[in-house]
C-alpha cells in the first residue's frame, strides 16, 4: 500500500488559472510527486474521487453539479482547501450576483452582441445554475483558504510542502501581497 499523500482536485466554477498556477510550480513538481499521488483531478482524468488525504477546489458554486461535487470532495477529503479568489469569494463569476439569473440569461442568449440564433439552452443534460453563484464555504467545511487569483506557484509550493512535512503553514509576505 503507497504511503504517498494522496490529492484530488477540481475546478468549479473557474478558469483553470488555479490549475495552471498549481502546474506553474515547474520542476519542484518532481519533488512533490515523490510524496503525492493524484485521485480525481484534470491531470489524471479520473472522473469519480476515492478516499484523499487533500482536496483542492477551484471556483465557486454556480450550478448544482459543482454542489455535488463539492459534497463528494467534503464527503472523501480529510482536507479540504479553497484554492484561489473564486473558491473563497465568489471571485469573477460572482459579479453576475448582481442581477437575476433571469436577466444573465437573457443578456447571454437573447439580448446580447453578436448573437445569431437567440435561444436559451435547456437540454436536461445541462446542469441546473444556481440563482447566486457562492464561495464553497457556504455548502461545505472548509480546512484552509489559499487566496490570490491566482496563488502563485511558489504559494502553493509552499504550502503543500509545508502541510505535507506537517509543519506550520507560514507565508513569506511577498506570497500574500497582491497590490
Ligand atoms: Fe481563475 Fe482567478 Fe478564479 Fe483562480 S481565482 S479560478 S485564476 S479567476
Amino acid at each position: 500500500m503507497s504511503d504517498k499523500v494522496r490529492i484530488a482536485t477540481a475546478s468549479l466554477a473557474g478558469c483553470f488559472g488555479c490549475h495552471m498556477s498549481l502546474l506553474d510550480i515547474d520542476e519542484r513538481l518532481i519533488e512533490l510527486v515523490a510524496h503525492v499521488e493524484f485521485d480525481r483531478t484534470p491531470l489524471t482524468d479520473i472522473k469519480q474521487i476515492g478516499h484523499c488525504d487533500v482536496g483542492l477546489i477551484e471556483g465557486g458554486v454556480c450550478n448544482a453539479e459543482n454542489v455535488e461535487v463539492l459534497k463528494a470532495f467534503r464527503q472523501h477529503c480529510n482536507l479540504l482547501v479553497a484554492v484561489g479568489a473564486c473558491a473563497i469569494n465568489g471571485g469573477i463569476p460572482a459579479m453576475r450576483n448582481q442581477y437575476s439569473l433571469t436577466e444573465c440569461l437573457e443578456e447571454a442568449y437573447l439580448h446580447g452582441s453578436g448573437i445569431d440564433q437567440p435561444q436559451i439552452p435547456n437540454d436536461p443534460e445541462l446542469p441546473l445554475l444556481l440563482d447566486q453563484v457562492h464561495p464553497i464555504h457556504d455548502v461545505v467545511w472548509v480546512d484552509y483558504f489559499l487566496p490570490g487569483c491566482p496563488p502563485s506557484a511558489d504559494t502553493i509550493f509552499t504550502f503543500l510542502d509545508e502541510l505535507l512535512s506537517g509543519k506550520p503553514i507560514q507565508f513569506a509576505y511577498r506570497q500574500i501581497r497582491y497590490d
